[in-house]
C-alpha cells in the first residue's frame, strides 16, 4: 500500500467489519456515560490491530484512547457512540420503534465512531507499508449528545499534545466545514418548598413546581431579549407526584446556547437571577447545578480545504435504485421545508445554487452535493469543540440519511443502521484517511494548519467552559467487565 488509492482501496476491500461494527453499535443504542459493549467493541477491535489502549480518560469509565505508533506527528480521530433515549427505531422506512428497545441512534454515533476508527485504521496500514513515522490516536469519546464528553476529557488534558485532529458527522450532504457551533451549558435549577394538603391546606404548602413554571415563564421573556443564536430550552425533570400534595421538590433541567462564551456567560447569568427571582417569588429555595458544557467549533480551513481534496478524489456515493427509494419513503413522511431549510445560511458554489430547487425534491443528496460550508453559524452545538480550540480540526460532513428527515428523529435511526449509512460513513473514512496521510506525507500541510491554528488561538487560549469542582456522572456496567 504505497497511494491514496491504495489506501481508498484497502477501506473497500475491509468495509465489511466496518460496517459490521456500525451496525453492532446501532443494535447496542446505548445512551450518554452508558456506553459500555460499544466502547468496548472498538476498544477490543483496535487492541487487536495493534494499537495500546488507555482506558478511563478524566474519570469516565466508557472512554479510552488507541494509540499506535511513535514519534510526531500525533493525529487524532475523535470517534462517538452514544444514542438518544425514547428514539428507539427498526430498519424500516417507516416510523417503527425497535421492541424491547428504548434509545436509538437517531443522531447516526454508530456511523460517527466507526468511521473514525476506520480512518484511524487505515492510516496505520499505510504508515506501516510506506515505513513512515507517526502517531495515530483514536479516541473514544462518550456522551456528545450530553455536550461534555470531549470537554471532560479535553479538562484532563488528553488532547494537549496533539498535533491535528479530525472527526466526522453523519448528515445528508457530503461537506467539510469552515463554519461553526455554538456553545452549550447544560445546567439543572432544583426547588425545594414545603408540602402540604392542596385540598385542606394549601395555604401551609409554598409550591416548588410554582417556581419552576414561573422560573421558565421568565425565561420565556427573557427571549426577546437574546441575539439571534442564543437559544434556550428545557424539560421538567420533576414536578412533584400527586395533585392532591403541594409539590415540595421540582426540577427543570436547561440548555442554554451562544456562540461567544462571554454571552453565554451573560445569559447563563440572566437565567439564574430568574430561578433566583422565581424562589423569591413562592418562597421555596434553588439550588442551580452545573452539569456540562461545550464550546464553539474552530474549524481549520486549512484542514477542511485538504478535506475537500479528498473528497474529490474519492468521488461522489453511489446509491441503488432500492436506497433511492427507501430514503424516498423516509423523506415524504417529513415536510418539505425540511429540504430547504438544508441549505439555509450556507453558502454554495453558484452551480449548485442554480439546481438548489432540483436538488431539495431528491431523497439522497450525496451523489449531487460535494461542496463546502464555508461560514454557517449552526446552531446545534458538538464537544468537538473544546478539541478544536485545543488543536487543529476539521469537521466533515457525509450523506448518511435522507434528504428531508430531520436531526434527533426515527428517519436518522433507520437510515443509520442499513446500507446508506454504511456508505456515507465509508466516505467519510476514506477521506478522512486520505486527508491524514497528506499530513503524515508532507509536514509543510501540518504546518500551515498549524499557523493558521496559532492566529485564531493566539488572545484566545482554551478555557474549559466546565468548572473544576463538576465531575462527569459515573456508572457502573451492568454487564460487569
Ligand atoms: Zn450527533
Amino acid at each position: 500500500m504505497k497511494t491514496k488509492h491504495d489506501l481508498i482501496q484497502w477501506l473497500e476491500a475491509e468495509r465489511n467489519q466496518f460496517t459490521h461494527m456500525a451496525d453492532q453499535i446501532w443494535a447496542y443504542s446505548e445512551v450518554a456515560w452508558r456506553e459500555f459493549r460499544s466502547s468496548k467493541l472498538q476498544a477490543d477491535f483496535l487492541a487487536d490491530e495493534g494499537f495500546h489502549i488507555t482506558w478511563d480518560i478524566a474519570g469516565i469509565n466508557t472512554s479510552f484512547v488507541a494509540q499506535w505508533g511513535a514519534g510526531r506527528p500525533i493525529i487524532g480521530f475523535a470517534g462517538e457512540y452514544d444514542a438518544l433515549a425514547g428514539l428507539s427505531q427498526t430498519t424500516q422506512p417507516y416510523q417503527e420503534p425497535r421492541a424491547g428497545v428504548e434509545a436509538g441512534h437517531a443522531c447516526g454515533h454508530n456511523l460517527l465512531g466507526t468511521g473514525c476508527l476506520a480512518a484511524a485504521v487505515a492510516v496505520t496500514q499505510w504508515l506501516q507499508a510506506t515505513g513512515t513515522k507517526g502517531t495515530v490516536r483514536y479516541y473514544g469519546c462518550p456522551a456528545e449528545e450530553r455536550t461534555s464528553g470531549k470537554t471532560f476529557m479535553a479538562r484532563a488534558g488528553a488532547f494537549d499534545d496533539l498535533d491535528a485532529a479530525f472527526n466526522f458527522h453523519p448528515d445528508r450532504m457530503n461537506m467539510p466545514s469552515k463554519g461553526t457551533n455554538v456553545g452549550v451549558y447544560d445546567l439543572t435549577f432544583r426547588f425545594h418548598g414545603r408540602a402540604a394538603h392542596a385540598g385542606g391546606s394549601p395555604h401551609r404548602g409554598r409550591s416548588a413546581l410554582d417556581a419552576v413554571e414561573l422560573m421558565n415563564v421568565g425565561v420565556n421573556y427573557l427571549r426577546e431579549h437574546v441575539t439571534e443564536k442564543v437559544r434556550m430550552h428545557y424539560v421538567i425533570t420533576h414536578g412533584g407526584n400527586l395533585p392532591n400534595v403541594v409539590p415540595a421538590e421540582a426540577e427543570v433541567w436547561y440548555f442554554l446556547r451562544a456562540l461567544e462564551r462571554e454571552e453565554l456567560d451573560q445569559v447563563a447569568e440572566r437565567v439564574n437571577k430568574i430561578a433566583q427571582g422565581a424562589a423569591l417569588m413562592t418562597e421555596t429555595t434553588m439550588e442551580g447545578m452545573f452539569n456540562g458544557a461545550c464550546s464553539s467549533v474552530l474549524n481549520n480551513h486549512y484542514l477542511a480545504d485538504l478535506q475537500y481534496s479528498a473528497m474529490e478524489l474519492v468521488g461522489p456515493i453511489e446509491f441503488t435504485e432500492e436506497e433511492r427509494a427507501y430514503a424516498q419513503q423516509i423523506s415524504d413522511a417529513y415536510p418539505e421545508e425540511n429540504a430547504r431549510d438544508l441549505f439555509k445560511d450556507m453558502e454554495v458554489p453558484p452551480s449548485i445554487r442554480e439546481r438548489m430547487a432540483d436538488l431539495q425534491q431528491q431523497p439522497l443528496l450525496a451523489e449531487n452535493f460535494q461542496a463546502m460550508d464555508e461560514r454557517r453559524v449552526a446552531t446545534g452545538s458538538t464537544d468537538v469543540g473544546d478539541l478544536s480550540w485545543i488543536a487543529p480540526l476539521s469537521m466533515l460532513r457525509t450523506a448518511c440519511f435522507a434528504t428531508r428527515a430531520s436531526g434527533h428523529s426515527w428517519g436518522i435511526a433507520a437510515t443509520s443502521g442499513m446500507s446508506i449509512g454504511h456508505k456515507g460513513m465509508m466516505h467519510a473514512a476514506k477521506i478522512m484517511a486520505v486527508a491524514a496521510l497528506d499530513l503524515y506525507a508532507d509536514p509543510r500541510h501540518l504546518q500551515r494548519a498549524r499557523q493558521e491554528f496559532g492566529a485564531a488561538t493566539r488572545d484566545r487560549p482554551y478555557e474549559s467552559p466546565i468548572p473544576d469542582t463538576v465531575r462527569p456522572p459515573r456508572y457502573e456496567d451492568p454487564g460487569g467487565s
